[in-house]
């Protein structure tokens, strides 16, 4: 069979001259439809994760960029919100389209930014552009209701509208589609946005601001802060009476500090936060599935996740047998600079994450835990690698299996006795994801069932789809993206009394 080579990939400097430089001035915020410096002129570094290089210098948004943002979305709610849904459906059709055509350079663009491997970015990019395919078609589906009062003398008429100005927060793993969950079905709704992106990964935000602008969005629709000052910028969001809602995606813990500054005024919240994910595998499982199913729901994106499997059960009858094609699996995955082509597993967002999950797993050792298998790493890059690693004989009480790793390490943990497993799958404040294969779909279905978490992939290592409701139980979140729950989270309820006599 002929063999064709891969497409090259983008450079940084064709992507930058595209996407970013032309934001002019310089790497901008994104007010009003234009890019311009920050207040202040102050700048931030982006820096590449496979080698630590500064690869952009981005303008670092203040509380008065924060401010002019707002100003910019609160004028365009009036218009943007009175548009015909079909024609904001359509404009976000085209979103989706230019997103398709522009993948290979977005996915390129994070690759840099994040460090995630191209495959992974490519992935990403796909699964990003489809938020704003779905949210395309669902802008048209604002159902009412109508109908008699029970008392007869009265109508009643319920519809719903968009909630406002939206601010959105938005995490450093999903670049992309972190931010179109969340802008798609806010502009499908009638909102209008201020976005304020990770500072490790601002310019994907900004490509695709620019990409929604091309595509048609009116000025002042998305606005893009990014910023070094998070804590100030969306105090300053909260604070403003025009914002009527924080749809956040990042960890718990800051997830419900701003749960509290939002109740001040009462802001409609949305929270995507962190997750411990479990996967089960049974006695019956294919094993051969199971590991495949494994090897994505840990490795994508080198386990930077949410919904990253952080723990894993297998039943004492296949363990040996799972241990043995996981471990040869992981041993070959390839790390490497994520731009590279062979690379599998690219290096995790800093030199800190480096230390975190280093700490984790000697921790793991001392409580009793083994090191099985290990890929091998690229040394003196000047990346931040971590090697892909299977821990076996973990105890069920280690902590590593209560704290959400966010590396390329898989604990494993053998069970026999149903009822234990799911105590210990179930304890803990985490309820994001969860993984069940089993032979049996009944079987896994009563297993699922029983699980505290808001996803669960049965025979399945991936569970998201922007035509599905992502969010999680517990202290993983409240309330849903993607779907038609995820248009609701923009929306406000409203009904009219009418007098019928
Ligand atoms: P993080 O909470 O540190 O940061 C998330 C965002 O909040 C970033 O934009 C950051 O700049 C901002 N931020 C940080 N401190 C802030 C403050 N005091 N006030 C206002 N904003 C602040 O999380 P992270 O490290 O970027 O992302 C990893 C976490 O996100 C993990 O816990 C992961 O599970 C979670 N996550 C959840 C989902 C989900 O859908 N449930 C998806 C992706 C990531």
């Amino acid at each position: 069979m002929p063999t064709t080579a891969p497409a090259p990939v983008p450079t940084l400097a064709g992507i930058v001259g595209d996407y970013v430089r032309a934001l002019e001035p310089g790497h901008a915020v994104w007010v009003d439809g234009a890019g311009r410096a920050a207040a202040g002129g102050a700048r931030f570094d982006v820096r590449d994760p496979s080698t630590g290089a500064v690869i952009a210098g981005v303008s670092d948004g203040t509380v008065a960029d924060a401010a002019a943002a707002v100003d910019a979305a609160a004028a365009a709610l009036p218009g943007w919100s009175a548009t015909a849904p079909r024609e904001r459906g359509e404009t976000l059709r085209r979103g989706f389209e230019l997103m398709r055509e522009h993948a290979a350079e977005l996915a390129a663009l994070m690759s840099w930014e994040n460090g995630k491997a191209l495959a992974d970015s490519r992935a990403e990019a796909a699964y990003a552009a489809e938020f704003f395919r779905w949210y395309a078609e669902e802008a048209v589906r604002t159902e009412g209701e109508y109908g008699p009062a029970p008392a007869g003398a009265t109508r009643t008429i319920v519809t719903h509208r968009p909630v406002g100005v939206a601010a959105l927060v938005t995490p450093w793993n999903f670049p992309a589609a972190m931010a179109t969950r969340k802008i798609a079905p806010a502009l499908a709704a009638g909102c209008t946005v201020v976005l304020k992106p990770a500072s490790e990964t601002p310019l994907t935000a900004l490509a695709i601001a620019r990409i929604l602008r091309t595509a048609g969005v009116p000025a002042g629709v998305v606005n893009v802060v990014p910023t070094t000052s998070a804590r100030d910028v969306v105090a300053a969001w909260l604070a403003d009476p025009r914002v009527r809602k924080l749809s956040f995606t990042g960890s718990t813990e800051v997830g419900s500090a701003l749960l509290s500054r939002a109740a001040g005024r009462v802001v409609n919240t949305s929270m995507e936060l962190g997750g411990n994910a479990p996967f089960v595998v049974t006695a019956d499982a294919d094993v051969a599935a199971a590991v495949r199913g494994a090897t994505v729901a840990k490795f994508r994106n080198g386990g930077q996740a949410c919904t990253a499997a952080n723990r894993f059960y297998v039943h004492a009858d296949v363990a040996d047998a799972f241990l043995e094609r996981f471990g040869a699996t992981v041993e070959r995955l390839v790390v490497g600079p994520a731009v590279d082509q062979t690379t599998a597993i690219g290096p995790l967002i800093n030199p800190r994450a480096v230390d975190d999950v280093r700490a984790l797993v000697e921790g793991a050792v001392a409580e009793g835990a083994t090191v099985t298998h290990r890929a091998a790493v690229p040394e003196h890059t000047g990346g931040s690698y971590y090697p892909p690693t299977v821990l076996a004989g973990v105890p069920a009480t280690a902590s590593i299996l209560t704290t959400e790793i966010f590396g390329p390490v898989a604990p494993v943990v053998t069970w026999t006795d149903e009822a234990r497993l799911l105590e210990h799958v179930n304890a803990g404040e985490s309820g994001l994801a969860a993984y069940v294969y089993s032979a049996d779909l009944r079987a896994a279905m009563r297993l699922a069932e029983s699980i505290e978490a808001g996803m669960v992939g049965i025979n399945r290592g991936i569970v998201s789809d922007p035509a599905a409701p992502f969010g999680g139980l517990k202290q993983s979140g409240l309330g849903r993206e993607g779907g038609r729950h995820g248009l609701r989270e923009f929306q406000e309820t409203q009904y009219f009394s009418v007098d019928w006599e």
